[in-house]
């Protein structure tokens, strides 16, 4: 009985992760939750989320601002921009490359590379506009 209640309260958190389409902190996630199923812990939804992750069904960015886990619906390995004004993590449309050459550099200085995540810093699309719409205002002023 209790496997059952953790398996729905894992597809629970799996789906709040898919339905948030972008790269929530487990904060997020569990206020998400918290806001229909007043009985989940936060343990809970943060022990689903390191387990989901860890099963590849989500994918994780840590190395950016505060350091603060942001999770991913796509599992697969991907690019991220961090935008250096509001602190959102996005995904950057470039292609990934594992680049083997830099693997071969890492093992001649005999460390074994394991993982690695690229990160881009920038402005992301919402703050650039909002950066031209204060522009064009103080214009008119
Ligand atoms: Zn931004
Ligand atoms: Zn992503």
């Amino acid at each position: 009985m209790k496997d059952r209640r953790n398996t729905l309260q894992k597809e629970l958190t799996y789906e709040a992760v898919q339905a948030f389409c972008g790269h929530p902190s487990a904060d997020d996630i569990y206020r998400i939750i918290a806001s229909k199923h007043s009985t989940i812990s936060k343990a809970t939804v943060y022990r689903n989320l390191a387990s989901l992750y860890e099963e590849g069904r989500i994918g994780k960015v840590t190395s950016v601002g505060s350091g603060e886990a942001h999770y991913d619906h796509r599992a697969e390995r991907h690019v991220h921009g961090y935008c250096r004004k509001c602190g959102r993590v996005v995904d950057v449309d470039v292609s990934y490359n594992s680049s083997p050459l830099i693997e071969a550099h890492a093992m001649e200085d005999g460390f074994e590379l394991t993982s690695h995540e690229l990160i881009f810093e920038g402005i992301c699309r919402e703050c650039r506009d909002k950066e031209k719409k204060n522009g064009t205002e103080r214009i008119k002023n």
